[in-house]
């Protein structure tokens, strides 16, 4: 399973061969949507630049290695991730690396050590110690990608909204209910619906459909595959206002209510983007407008 783009996969030859046009281009690419992801949570812009600094070090040295299940997008965001969360702990710092809506700030949150321990990215996916554990991951994976691809096939965004919420941002079913607008039994019953077709598509796979898969596994690894997240070009024709009207509305709530970390990261530089041609533009054409006078002068 590859998930790499054509485009990746070229980039990523000329860097391993060396090709430091090409290791530029990869760097400019990607840069503005990690930086953007670091800034919205380090209060510091030093040190969300010198974490995504670090970042692309870290992808250089591990570029032999790189297996190419993921793309290099998730790959990047994966490693600042857990540069972020190493900051974190050595800062002891309450940092959230979920979406802050459902998570933080209840009662029952845990305390911010044990938050981000749970979270920690998917340290097992890319140490390849244990085989049977990625063979199990990828599995569900894979059912988890399905199930998704069904709710959009089927324009079924309430209820992939319901499931993301609870999965992806381990909502709890009242907060879910109240954010969706659905009463708390619907929440419940979609849930296990959704849990019981994992299960079903999980039979073919020996010993794996006995039991539900805990939650939090599932939230890692709709995380560290980002699942539910969107393309940049569907982020830059939301931004446009070009989506037909159902997934519009779902982008606006992956991004504005879920408010997922990745996607807005885009967003963000993305508009940073379309600013910088703005004003790259208007200065030509003040410039262009202009310099007739300053000949004549
Ligand atoms: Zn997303």
């Amino acid at each position: 399973m590859s998930e790499l783009s054509e485009a990746d996969r070229y980039l990523l030859e000329r860097i391993r061969q060396g090709d430091g046009e090409g290791w530029s281009q990869l760097v400019g690419r990607y840069e503005g949507r990690l930086l953007a992801f670091a800034r919205g949570k380090l209060h510091a812009h030093s040190d969300a630049e010198d974490l995504v600094q670090e970042t692309f070090i870290s992808f250089l040295k591990a570029v032999a290695g790189f297996r190419e299940e993921a793309s290099i997008e998730t790959y990047l965001f994966t490693i600042l991730r857990r540069k972020m969360i190493d900051l974190a702990r050595g800062r002891h710092a309450s940092i959230c690396l979920l979406q802050d809506v459902l998570v933080a700030g209840d009662e029952d949150a845990g305390d911010a050590a044990q938050a981000i321990a749970s979270l920690d990215p998917t340290a097992s996916w890319y140490a390849r110690r244990d085989e049977q554990h990625h063979l199990q991951r990828d599995a569900l994976t894979r059912v988890m990608r399905t199930i998704i691809d069904g709710y959009k096939a089927a324009l079924n965004f309430r209820d992939l909204q319901i499931v993301e919420m609870i999965f992806y941002a381990q909502g709890r079913n009242r907060d879910v209910a109240e954010a969706v607008g659905v009463n708390e039994k619907a929440v419940a019953v979609i849930k296990h619906r959704c849990l019981r077709r994992i299960r079903e598509l999980l039979e073919p796979s020996p010993g794996l459909a006995d039991a539900d898969p805990p939650d939090a596994l599932l939230s890692e690894i709709w995380q560290g595959e980002r699942l539910s997240c969107l393309k940049r070009s569907t982020i830059g024709a939301y931004m446009l206002g070009t989506l037909e009207s159902p997934w519009q509305e779902y982008v606006a709530f992956h991004l504005e209510r879920l408010g997922c970390r990745f996607c807005r990261a885009n967003l963000d530089d993305l508009q940073a983007q379309t600013a910088d041609d703005t004003r790259h533009k208007l200065r030509e054409r003040i410039f262009e407008s202009t310099v007739g006078f300053l000949r004549k002068q």
